[in-house]
């Protein structure tokens, strides 16, 4: 047994993660176990992808790929396979994965089973748009090949479907093509979440990614420091530089508790705004400008041994802002502000996911050390007032949110649990269905 961590730091399991190179080691652990769960690089930050009853499953060593058409961009891989590995191999060919989170250290099965969202999710959609097919493994069915045309059901619940649904082993997708892999990037100062807005919907048409930084710190009334960025890949072809990835400095223990204390979150919040200010635009490599966090390994350390929340929720475009410039006026009043604050205007590209998170409107993504009973009080008014504004929590980040809340802000899981494979669990689940 080994301890387990989820990347929030917030749980620790005593687990053991078995792997499998074969289809067939698969096939074996399926008809030998009670219980299971496949994941992929565990970088999920709370208790979706992994169970503490049963064996959990890696995905990593099933990591092999099996096709790409050069002239159409159509990838054909196995569902272990890194971002950060598939990057390096299909960027030099001028191609690109059509949605990527802000990390690169994560599997394209984990990226399905999440539905992940990007920057460009206001003109792309999310991951699950551009999946064309998935090989699926299931206890119950064995193998099943599933499109929008072939298993529709058992497809649309997979995609967002938080391996629940069986072990993904392979699928198609559509890469996009690219002209440069360096991205021309303006940074613009707002000071109201009107100004916010104005410039995210001045920005949808012209520009392929968007996406604001805030100092949570900052908000009073309407005002609120932030910097939205917006950029577009280089058209010139001359321009394409494939700068090799930064090496990644590496966070080596975890940081004591007092290190992120409100005074370093408050200065280090106005350095950065006082930084960004001064650099209005520029030319950036792909590494720098989509994975940020990346250089430095294990980030999550800063947070010490408490560790941290990320709460992300989605709230509609009507009065949306209004929730959450109270969310972040509440954090601000309860003397527990986030060390980080991302915001984002999602577009109205539907989800294929029975499950997926994104719906059109404005997501925030906020990281709160974890001070333990306040912050937790604190994060379940949060989860009162965005289910009262019909919004919702991204799986995919949460550790905490309660069964009731779960069914009301996802309806569908009644539908969803129709499809659930008989073996599949994670301590997610039985979590918000209070198992
Ligand atoms: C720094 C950072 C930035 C991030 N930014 C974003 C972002 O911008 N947008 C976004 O959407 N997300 C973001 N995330 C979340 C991350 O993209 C997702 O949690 C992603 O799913 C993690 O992939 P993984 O391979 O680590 O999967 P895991 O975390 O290991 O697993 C995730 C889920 O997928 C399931 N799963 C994994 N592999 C399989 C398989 N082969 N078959 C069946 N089920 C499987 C697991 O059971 C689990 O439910 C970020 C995370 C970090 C740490």
């Amino acid at each position: 047994m080994n301890r387990y961590i989820s990347w929030g730091l917030t749980r620790a399991n005593e687990i053991t993660v078995l792997d499998f190179y074969w289809q067939e080691e698969l096939i074996r652990q399926f008809s030998e176990k009670k219980s299971l769960l496949v994941s992929g690089n565990h970088r999920s930050y709370g208790d979706s992808c992994f169970t503490s009853i049963g064996s959990n499953i890696s995905s990593l060593r099933y990591n092999r790929y099996i096709t790409l058409d050069k002239i159409t961009g159509l990838l054909e891989c196995c569902a272990g396979v890194l971002l950060s590995e598939l990057n390096e191999l299909t960027i030099p060919l001028g191609w690109f994965i059509p949605v990527t989170p802000g990390t690169k250290a994560v599997t394209i099965g984990g990226m399905i089973a999440n539905d992940v969202h990007g920057k460009n999710h206001h003109v792309a959609g999310t991951f699950g748009n551009h999946v064309n097919e998935i090989k699926l493994y299931r206890s119950d069915m064995g193998l099943v090949a599933c499109s929008a045309v072939q298993n529709q059901d058992i497809f649309a619940a997979t995609i967002g479907g938080l391996g629940l649904t069986g072990a993904i082993l392979e699928c198609k997708l559509q890469l996009k093509s690219i002209p440069s892999a360096s991205l021309f990037v303006e940074n613009h100062t707002f000071l109201s979440f009107a100004e916010f807005e104005k410039l995210s919907i001045e920005s949808d048409n012209a520009w392929e990614y968007t996406v604001a930084w805030l100092d949570g710190c900052s908000v009073k009334g309407d005002k609120v420091n932030g910097i939205f960025s917006r950029g577009n890949h280089l058209k010139d072809k001359v321009a394409h530089l494939h700068k090799k990835p930064r090496k990644s400095l590496r966070i080596p223990f975890l940081a004591p508790n007092v290190l992120l204390n409100n005074l370093l979150i408050k200065y280090f919040n106005q350095f950065y705004f006082r930084r960004m200010r001064n650099k209005p635009e520029g030319i950036q490599g792909f590494d720098e400008y989509f994975y940020p966090l990346d250089g430095l390994d294990n980030w999550n350390r800063l947070y010490g041994k408490r560790g941290f929340f990320q709460y992300q929720c989605v709230v509609p475009l009507q009065g949306g802002l209004d929730v959450i410039r109270e969310i972040l006026s509440i954090a601000k009043s309860r003397r527990q502000p986030p060390f980080l604050s991302v915001l984002k205007r999602f577009g109205q590209i539907p989800s294929p996911g029975l499950m997926s998170f994104p719906q059109p409107g404005y997501t925030l993504a906020v990281d709160f050390p974890n001070r333990g009973k306040s912050t937790r009080a604190m994060l379940d008014e949060f989860d009162a007032l965005v289910l009262k504004h019909h919004g919702r929590l991204y799986p995919a980040k949460d550790a905490r949110m309660n069964a009731a809340t779960f069914a009301a802000m996802y309806p569908a899981m009644m539908k969803f649990k129709n499809y659930l494979d008989p073996i599949c669990q994670s301590d997610f689940w039985r979590r918000v269905t209070a198992q």
